[in-house]
């Protein structure tokens, strides 16, 4: 097995440290990433206004997430738990002792690997780990590279020394996007999920009216409060539901917001749904009280009015988008429409349903809903009445899916 251990401040983690984790894990092969935000860096200070350890452990999260590789990268605090200086031989120690057999490597960027030499009991360092080494910015020259590997190699005989390439360099430190930030500069330096943490608790001086967002501001905060995975279908909604605004003559940002911000409680288990629920003074019957599924939409439209000041079609919208009701409104129904058939669905029939949605958005509404009954009786759980009533509600319209 193959471990390799990325430590720093993280401070924040910005597009720099993902492009060097992803090549790192390719060129090593690793079977296991650990990003390791360290509590006291032996070499530097942490600046005034950094955030407290679990606000970095939990961007650390994000920046594991944001790779993608579940299994593989995660986030680890056992610096973060440690009393005194964090000491990358403490830490590799423990690695150690907890994966005896595996082989471990240390990930530095140019500057700790310069110095590396020079940090606390490099011996230990070198004779725990090999040391993976990659450039951070444009123009470093190979030789600067060749002439450290060398001098460690001289100095801790046995030591293993491997420079990768970073395919796409990120030319960005922590501090300059410190110094960014508060001037509200420099998200594109940063994975959107961890620029959200960044807006949602107002970490290094970025003071945003979380009810006043842009479009990209609102998408940031939704992304940072789900697992990356579900990020894609979030996109794949948002668009497919601002294709059937201009579509059927709906307000498109309105579209957009739904969107984005549908399932954003999603990752939320049944406790603190029900929990959202009390605070926002949601009326449950008995069937959501128990179907996790159910509440999301609930609470999702709850934060959507508390915490983002969105308007309440928009919430209403987001509120009624798991079970659908009688008298839909037009952002109620695309919404609906569109997180059944976004791009990423793929089940027997939703190439009707796309072509409905364009066609006719009740019958579009009315295939959703029959399928949502069907799936519900083959499984032989319980189909919410609100979910029956919107059934009757367009068959009493007059609606009837046209035959292909
Ligand atoms: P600060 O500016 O606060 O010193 P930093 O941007 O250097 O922070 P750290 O958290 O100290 O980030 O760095 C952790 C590790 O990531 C170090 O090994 C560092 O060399 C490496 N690193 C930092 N920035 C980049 C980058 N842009 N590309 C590749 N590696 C980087």
């Amino acid at each position: 097995m193959k471990i390799g251990i990325y430590g720093g401040t993280f401070n924040p983690p910005h597009l720099g440290h993902l492009a060097a984790a992803r090549a790192a894990v390719g060129a090593l092969e690793l079977d296991k990433l650990l990003l390791v935000p360290d509590a006291i860096p032996p070499h530097k200070p942490l600046p005034e206004g950094t955030p407290g350890p679990e606000h970095r452990l939990a961007m650390a999260e994000k920046m594991a997430d944001a790779l993608l590789m579940p299994g593989t990268a995660e986030a680890s605090d056992i610096e973060l738990r440690r009393a005194g200086k964090s000491f990358t031989a403490d830490t590799l120690a423990r690695v150690r002792g907890q994966y005896p057999d595996a082989q471990l490597w240390l990930l530095v960027g140019t500057d700790m690997f310069l110095t590396l030499h020079q940090w606390s009991r490099p011996e230990e360092i070198l004779s725990l780990a090999g040391i993976c080494a990659f450039g951070r910015a444009e123009g470093e020259d190979e030789s600067l590279f060749s002439a450290q590997r060398d001098r460690l190699e001289g100095l801790y005989p046995g030591a293993r020394v491997r420079v990768i390439p970073l395919p796409g360099v990120v030319d960005i430190s922590s501090t300059r996007l410190r110094e960014l930030l508060p001037r509200g500069e420099g998200r594109e330096y940063l994975h959107p999920s961890v620029y959200g943490s960044i807006l949602m608790h107002g970490l290094y001086g970025v003071r945003r009216n979380l009810k006043e967002l842009e479009l990209p501001e609102l998408r940031a905060c939704a992304y940072s409060m789900m697992r990356e995975k579900r990020v894609a279908h979030v996109q794949g909604v948002e668009e497919e539901a601002a294709r059937l605004a201009r579509r059927w003559g709906a307000d498109e940002s309105m579209a957009r917001r739904a969107g984005i911000l549908h399932d954003c409680t999603k990752y939320l288990e049944l406790e603190p749904q029900l929990a959202l629920c009390r605070q926002y003074g949601v009326e449950l019957d008995e069937l959501e009280r128990r179907a996790v599924k159910l509440l999301h939409a609930k609470t999702g439209a709850c934060i959507a009015r508390a915490v983002f000041g969105q308007p309440e079609q928009v919430c209403q919208a987001i509120f009624w988008h798991t079970t659908a009701r009688e008298d839909m409104s037009l952002l109620e129904k695309i919404l609906y429409v569109a997180d059944y058939m976004e791009p990423n669905r793929n089940f027997d029939g939703v190439e009707r349903l796309r072509r409905l949605a364009y066609a006719d958005l009740d019958q579009a509404l009315l295939a959703g809903v029959e399928t949502t009954i069907q799936e519900m009786r083959e499984r032989e759980l319980p189909v919410h009445q609100s979910t029956l009533r919107a059934r009757d509600w367009l068959l009493e319209q007059g609606v009837r899916i046209a035959e292909d």
